[in-house]
């Protein structure tokens, strides 16, 4: 594994270094958190963007790394098991059904931890995020929700070696994890406790006002969107009222650099080193996707058995053909007018992907487009950044040769 020194001596010298040379990513820096505390003593081996080690530390959190001859590991990462869950009683304003909230108070309440690493938002802005370390129920209901933006999740890591705590619950994205992985023996913590989501096409806090002003009806209203299995995007509006846009319809020639640069070359969109995996892209409509990764992950999960009820995971369709003919569309920005982008999902959601074939849907088409990204703007980085996995995923397409 890519190892780390100590670092006793090196808290002040890392608060000494000025803002502008902060993050040794550059333009590629996801704003996880981790320089802005003296962990950026860590850096050059934890940042998911200068040193891409995802199976040394999947070997080191799971016990194993993917297995390169089964194509599920290739997809989904290292697991024991998935399925699909809703909450028989949804929290109100969770992005789901808030099966990630639910999951977070329980091993609070139960004693399991003794603070929970989430993000809340501004009081002024329902989207800039705050990260926070939640020590009470309300703390982290307080955290439901996707803040669709960048989120600097592990800058209150500092407050968790000050605070004396133990046991910890972190959520949060995959580079946020990552880094968290590769500094984790640093924290002094006794035992870690690690719940992730999915991650894909996140922003900053202007790339996501552009999304929101070309996409939405009424961007001002909007308090929560996602992009669902039916091919639409669904935004959710202050008064209840739901609005959706087929993706084929996206105004994708304005949006093509609406995405950080981080996720256009990232290739962790399953969250490989989390201990328990929560999104929804492997479900049917309505039901979240669970992917516990390791016994801790399923001890996590054991919480909420009585609260959830659950089925399994299904695939169906021939995703591969749909992922080939929208490499170009992805490439030159094509936006296809409403009324053939309707068409389009209308046929596409009867006859296309369902389930877990939805999800390599998605991870192909995501994983096509970074490749290319990474190849034509950062191509001394292409060999080592792209995760063995991944190469797999985007050697089954024929790409464009420049
Ligand atoms: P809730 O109970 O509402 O809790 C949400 C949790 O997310 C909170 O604890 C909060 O701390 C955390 N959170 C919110 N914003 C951020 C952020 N910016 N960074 C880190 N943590 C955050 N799932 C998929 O299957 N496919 C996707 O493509 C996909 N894209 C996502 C993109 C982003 C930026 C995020 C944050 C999540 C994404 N997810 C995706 C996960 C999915 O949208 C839900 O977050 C997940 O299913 C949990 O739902 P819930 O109702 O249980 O969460
Ligand atoms: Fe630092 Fe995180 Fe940015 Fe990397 S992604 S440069 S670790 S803040
Ligand atoms: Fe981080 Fe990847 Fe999500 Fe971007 S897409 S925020 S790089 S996990």
């Amino acid at each position: 594994m890519t190892s780390v020194a100590p670092h006793d001596a090196t808290h002040k010298k890392a608060r000494a270094l000025k803002p502008s040379s902060r993050r040794p990513a550059k333009e590629l820096c996801s704003e996880c958190g981790l320089c802005d505390t003296y962990y950026i003593h860590y850096v050059k081996a934890a940042c998911a963007f200068l040193t891409q080690h995802i199976a040394e530390l999947e070997a080191a959190a799971h016990g194993r790394s993917r297995n390169l001859d089964k194509p599920d590991d290739w997809y989904f990462g290292v697991h024991q098991t998935m399925m699909a869950a809703r909450k028989h009683e949804p929290i109100p304003g969770a992005q789901w059904t808030g099966i990630v909230s639910s999951i977070a108070t329980q091993m609070l309440t139960s004693s399991m931890v003794e603070g929970v690493v989430c993000v809340q938002n501004t009081e002024e802005d329902r989207f800039q995020p705050k990260p926070v370390i939640a020590r009470t129920p309300e703390e982290i209901l307080a955290a439901r929700v996707n803040k669709p933006t960048l989120s600097p999740n592990l800058s209150v890591l500092e407050q968790v070696e000050q605070s004396g705590m133990k046991r910890l619950l972190v959520i949060g994205v995959g580079c946020q994890i990552q880094a968290l992985r590769t500094v984790e023996k640093q924290l002094g913590l006794e035992k870690l406790y690690v719940l992730g989501t999915p991650c894909v096409d996140n922003v900053t806090r202007a790339g996501l006002q552009k999304f929101l002003d070309t996409t939405s009806r009424s961007p001002s209203t909007v308090v929560h969107y996602e992009f669902m299995q039916d091919f639409r995007v669904h935004f959710k509006h202050e008064d209840g009222s739901t609005e959706t846009v087929p993706f084929f319809g996206l105004k994708t020639n304005q949006l093509k650099d609406v995405f950080a640069p981080s996720c256009m070359s990232c290739f962790d969109y399953v969250n490989s080193l989390a201990d328990l995996v929560v999104g929804y892209m492997g479900a049917p409509f309505g039901w979240q996707w669970i992917v516990v990764r390791n016994d801790r992950g399923q001890e996590m999960l054991d919480l909420v058995q009585d609260q959830i009820e659950t089925q399994p995971v299904v695939s169906q369709g021939d995703r591969r053909q749909a992922v080939q003919n929208s490499i170009p569309a992805y490439d030159k920005g094509v936006t296809l007018p409403m009324w053939a982008a309707k068409l389009m999902g209308v046929v596409i959601e009867r006859v296309g992907p369902k389930g877990l074939e939805y999800a390599r849907f998605s991870i192909d088409s995501h994983f096509t487009r970074n490749y290319l990204y990474v190849k034509r703007n950062h191509p001394e980085k292409l060999e080592s950044h792209v995760p063995e996995y991944a190469k797999h995923i985007v050697n089954q397409y024929t790409l464009p040769k420049s």
